[in-house]
């Protein structure tokens, strides 16, 4: 026993390597199983569109000649399902691509993307989104202007989507010195307790059908999580269930 116990606890430099050999592997081997648990939930949401088209498709070529409402029904939601896919790979190809740092005005980034979410999303006519910011213009953080448009898209749309009532979203940015926080609350559906830990995970979505008919893909805060941990940054939500919802993000400030 005595031998045993020398052998793991050596404290020589072959005790070191097997030690740093031991953590590498086990690194190693968590990324690989993250890797296979990815790429099979992928597989898994790529396969419904495809499921969905074959099977439009198929109505299509037997009945779609003679029949003008199953031809119209089967084109529209094959080109939504088309849609639908088109953003997930999308979605995918940002997972996985890397971006440079750089600086950015945050608050010019914050309206533009509230801009361009006004366009494409079918708004209630009396939404307001109300940007509240102690530092108007000189407000900049370590992280790229693509990765903050796409933070602040994804709570966005999500403060929108998940509303039953008039939409009224508050962002507001806080300088603090060594962090930058933003904070997007929404007057929204809420979030049921349950259902919080689990929202950041990539493809989880609270209500199915909720979020596809939205374009949902279940990605969106997976993406805006991987980034802002990408800069060293932190993201937190708290909800009442049935009132609205906070995502509240602290990004490292720039200190030029
Ligand atoms: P999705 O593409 O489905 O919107 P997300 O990853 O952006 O995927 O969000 C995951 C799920 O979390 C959503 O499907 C929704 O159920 C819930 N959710 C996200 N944001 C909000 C919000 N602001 N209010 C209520 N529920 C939300």
């Amino acid at each position: 026993e005595a031998k045993i116990q020398l052998q793991e606890t050596r404290n020589d430099e072959i005790g070191e390597l097997i030690h740093v050999y031991k953590r590498m592997m086990g690194e190693l081997e968590e990324a690989y199983l993250q890797q296979q648990r990815f790429i099979s939930d992928a597989s898994h949401e790529l396969r419904t569109p495809i499921q969905v088209l074959e099977g439009h498709l198929n109505l299509l070529k037997r009945w779609g000649k003679d029949d003008p409402e199953i031809m119209e029904e089967s084109l529209t939601t094959s080109l939504q399902e088309i849609q639908r896919m088109r953003s997930l790979i999308e979605e995918l190809l940002n997972l996985a691509r890397r971006e440079p740092k750089d600086s950015s005005k945050l608050t010019n980034i914050i309206e533009e993307t509230a801009n361009v979410i006004a366009e494409t999303e079918r708004l209630h006519p009396e939404s307001e989104l109300i940007l509240e910011s102690n530092q108007s213009t000189t407000l900049e953080a370590v992280i790229s202007k693509d990765a903050y448009n796409q933070i602040v898209r994804n709570l966005l749309q999500n403060a929108i989507r998940y509303c039953e009532k008039k939409p009224i979203v508050r962002i507001s940015l806080t300088n603090m010195s060594e962090y930058h926080k933003i904070e997007v609350e929404d007057n929204g559906i809420g979030i049921k307790k349950d259902a919080i830990p689990r929202i950041f995970d990539r493809f989880y979505r609270v209500d199915d059908a909720r979020s596809r008919e939205h374009g949902g893909t279940g990605l969106g805060l997976a993406i805006v999580k991987m980034l802002v941990e990408k800069y060293d940054g932190q993201i937190s939500v708290s909800s009442i269930y049935g009132e609205g919802t906070k995502f509240t993000i602290y990004l490292p400030a720039n200190r030029n």
